[in-house]
């Protein structure tokens, strides 16, 4: 039996009952005993609520007490719940606990009792988690702004013909993925999240990562890098002087790629949603998707104030314009977003919902394909009858027929597109990357922009009547929307 500390953090999310203090402990000392480890009730450390948001790590004294006796007490082995339980300040888990104590405790092993691997705070998923927990309202972003432009202004010199893109170096003109790759595939995943540009470059800065000029980043810098094509591994060439459909030069694989491409495919796919729902980041996060049961129509959304003792208090509702019909925006997302999100998460954990997921991947497979063949043999129709009419010197019908053809190739280019896609999303769904997006939710303190895209993704409406009824109807096919083509 090996000897172990164990640290435990009293939850400030209520509705979080699985993370009472209790129930951390059972399952730290069930962990332990699985484990061959053993956990006095004296080396389980306690840290009280304490605006955990915000306190970095070397601010909360429980954690460094505890730091401490590990090092007196020469014991390098410690167990956490989970990951939320560490850290929710970005880093500083890491560079205030991690790392000075492992200089003295080179064993340390931090371990959490969802697996038997001790984790790895250097690790990109471990950063990513740091991240996400990380919730918007916690933090003052206004700070973080007058801090960038401080930094901005200050004027650092920029290295000279840089036009190696950040996450690659250059060896005998060939690009590399360098340590910052790692960066750029996070802010592609933060941005398939839903997170604007603005508050992917807030994050970064938190996290203290160097931008690639080694100043803060800023909203343009992740634009930049999203926009680049460089990423999913091909090099596009623009020579401005050729015609236009000549301009363009695509070399496929050309280097190692750092994001799939399937990540584009997302961003379209929330851009989308976006364009069709309303934005993600709104208080009202069930914008467009709530609607009257009895008018059947879409709620409007309001934003109401009352006056109390001389304070004024604001509400966001939604209201019906048909039969005035209005609802607290707070009251319905309350009662139903952990409806959805235990929804969602066990949908995402099934076996069964993968298969079903797969063979209906399969099935519209087979009918883009379909569809495919039909625009090419119609393409061949078009061109034999281009060839009649030049042979009949029939100006006129050649000119009918052209438009035509124009139309029927986008209409293929858009199908391959699809077909693509389709390919795309099956080898994720078959790997397990896609759910696998959706399977920690309930643990994961979202932000709005996550909670509001895991709605759009899943919901298809929302139903509520006049005496508060209420009703979740859940997409039947969730990639309807990611596989139509756009045509
Ligand atoms: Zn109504």
């Amino acid at each position: 039996m090996k000897l172990a500390f164990a640290y435990i953090r009293r939850s400030s999310y209520k509705q979080q009952e699985n993370n009472s203090v209790k129930i951390q402990k059972q399952h730290i000392l069930e962990f332990a005993s699985r484990n061959n480890l053993s956990i006095p009730e004296e080396f389980i450390f306690i840290e009280d609520v304490t605006s955990a948001y915000t306190k970095p790590a070397n601010k909360r004294k429980q954690l460094m007490n505890l730091s401490d006796k590990m090092i007196e007490m020469n014991i390098s082995t410690i167990v956490f719940h989970d990951v939320s339980r560490m850290d929710r300040t970005g880093y500083s888990f890491t560079i205030d606990f991690y790392r000075p104590l492992r200089e003295k405790l080179p064993n340390l092993a931090v371990y959490t009792t969802k697996s038997t691997d001790p984790i790895d705070p250097e690790d990109l998923e471990m950063k990513m988690n740091f991240l996400l927990f990380h919730h918007e309202s916690e933090v003052k972003s206004d700070r973080a702004v007058s801090s960038l432009v401080k930094d901005l202004t200050q004027g650092h010199p920029i290295r000279p013909g840089s036009k190696i893109p950040y996450g690659y170096i250059q060896k005998d003109k060939k690009l590399y993925p360098n340590e910052d790759a790692e960066i750029v595939s996070f802010i592609f995943f933060l941005y398939s999240w839903g997170h604007s540009f603005k508050k992917i470059a807030f994050l970064l800065n938190q996290a203290e990562i160097p931008s690639p000029l080694g100043i803060s980043w800023g909203a343009s810098s992740i634009e930049k890098i999203l926009k680049n094509t460089v990423y999913t591994g091909h090099l596009l060439w623009h020579i401005p002087k050729l015609k236009d459909d000549q301009k363009e030069f695509k070399f496929k694989h050309s280097h190692e790629s750092i994001v799939n491409s399937f990540y584009l495919d997302l961003h379209q796919q929330n851009k989308k949603l976006q364009r069709n729902y309303g934005r993600l980041d709104t208080p009202f996060l069930f914008l467009n998707k709530i609607k009257c049961q009895t008018c059947y129509e879409v709620l409007k959304t309001q934003n109401g104030s009352t006056t109390r003792n001389g304070v004024k208090y604001h509400y966001p509702y939604y209201v019906c314009k048909s039969c005035q019909f209005k609802v607290a925006a707070q009251e319905v997302h309350e009662k139903l977003l952990p409806k959805v999100l235990s929804h969602v998460h066990n949908l995402a954990s099934s076996s069964q919902n993968k298969q079903n997921a797969l063979q209906y991947i399969e099935k519209t497979t087979s009918d883009v394909d379909k569809s495919i063949q039909e625009i090419k043999s119609y393409i061949e129709d078009l061109h034999k009858k281009i060839e009649i009419a030049k042979q009949l010197s029939d100006r006129e019908l050649e000119l009918l027929i052209v438009p035509l053809l124009e139309q029927s190739e986008k209409n293929l280019c858009d199908h391959q597109k699809c077909k693509k896609n389709l390919f795309n999303i099956y080898e994720l769904v078959n790997t397990d990357k896609f759910f696998f997006r959706f399977q920690n939710i309930l643990s994961y303190h979202l932000g709005r922009p996550e909670q509001r895209l895991i709605l759009l993704y899943f919901v298809d409406q929302i139903l509520v009547t006049s005496d508060h009824q209420t009703r979740i109807m859940f997409k039947s096919n969730i990639f309807d929307d990611l596989v139509t083509p756009s045509s």
